[in-house]
């Protein structure tokens, strides 16, 4: 396995000090039949749930990625990244996040032994910051948002790996298992319709690839707060528009680095972009935990996108898949 420059095709090793070529091109990971992945540290992961869940006259399925262990889909990621990286020597890492990658990657440090800095944005949740230092890493807060911890850790990066979830193409290999497992559990059918929240779009990215090895794709809806929405702008070609705070914190991204794979991705399946408003994630978020399901506002975004997605009804033989990123207690 190697990394490779997206425009100019050059080669880099995994444990490059490099997180992106020369040319200014991002790294995509290229591997061979008999690439073996490496499982030496491990939190216990396994198959989430894929539950049956009853919304007025519409069914879903919810992929229970709450319950992992650090309370994030970006377990899955974090799993195969420092796997990757720790089989080949590296002891101190640093990263960016807003939060749920932080405590993934920190979560999966702590057990492989490696030093772990998060640089993250002032206004992040105190539980999230709590539970990113209870690993033993060390956080960075730095004013002024998302994109100015980003800087700030490539400035500082000194002797440490940047173990980023946006630049580092290890991330996304190890997301993929959550198309496999729907696969699987769906008793070898592809979904029709997923909902994605998409901030950096590392679920986005990795389900397009995970489906894209079993070789078909569901349409990828991929759901942004109207308050900061570069994909869908970008997506349905509109002229930027100004950037808000929005409370789904997790899918606040100005940016995105990854924008033109995310947009490969939708149009590859067929699928959309679409957009909501804050007081309708909270309505999601409060009837879910109604049904006893306890979640951080971007997985309510994801349900609350479906519902207007599909607000005129939907085929009853639809399999409509929303995941659940994340855990309602770290926010
Ligand atoms: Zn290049």
């Amino acid at each position: 396995m190697y990394f490779y420059c997206e425009k100019c095709k050059k080669q880099y090793p995994l444990n490059s000090h490099s997180y992106m070529c020369e040319c200014g091109g991002m790294f995509r990971l290229h591997k061979d039949t008999d690439d073996e992945p490496v499982h030496e540290i491990s939190l216990g992961e396994f198959q989430t749930p894929l539950l049956p869940f009853r919304d007025g006259k519409l069914e879903f399925l919810l992929k229970l990625e709450n319950l992992l262990p650090t309370g994030s889909f970006k377990d899955r990621g974090a799993y195969t990244l420092i796997n990757e990286i720790h089989h080949l020597g590296v002891k101190k890492i640093a990263l960016d996040s807003a939060g749920n990658a932080g405590a993934a990657i920190a979560a999966y440090a702590a057990a492989a032994g490696m030093e772990c800095t998060v640089y993250v944005p002032d206004d992040v949740s105190n539980e999230l910051v709590t539970q990113i230092e209870a690993y033993g890493a060390k956080i960075i807060k730095v004013a002024n948002g998302r994109m100015k911890a980003c800087a700030a850790v490539k400035q500082n990066l000194g002797d440490a790996y940047y173990a980023s979830h946006v630049y580092n193409p290890l991330f996304f290999e190890g997301m993929k298992s959550i198309a496999k497992e729907m696969y699987e559990q769906l008793g070898g059918h592809v979904p029709d319709y997923i909902f994605v929240p998409v901030g950096n779009g590392t679920l986005l990215i990795g389900l397009f690839l995970g489906f894209m090895e079993i070789g078909r794709l569901p349409h990828f809806v991929a759901v942004q707060s109207r308050k900061c929405a570069p994909l869908y702008d970008a997506y349905h070609g509109l002229p930027e528009q100004p950037k808000k705070t929005t409370i789904a914190e997790a899918i606040r991204i100005e940016r995105p680095k990854r924008l033109d794979w995310m947009i490969e991705a939708i149009k590859a399946s067929n699928g959309d972009v679409v957009t909501i408003e804050d007081c309708e994630i909270l309505r999601a978020k409060k009837h879910l935990a109604h049904c006893g399901i306890y979640v951080e506002m971007t997985s309510a975004a994801a349900l609350a996108g479906a519902e207007k997605f599909f607000q005129s009804g939907k085929p009853d033989n639809y399999r409509v898949v929303v995941p659940l990123t994340g855990n309602g207690l770290k926010r």
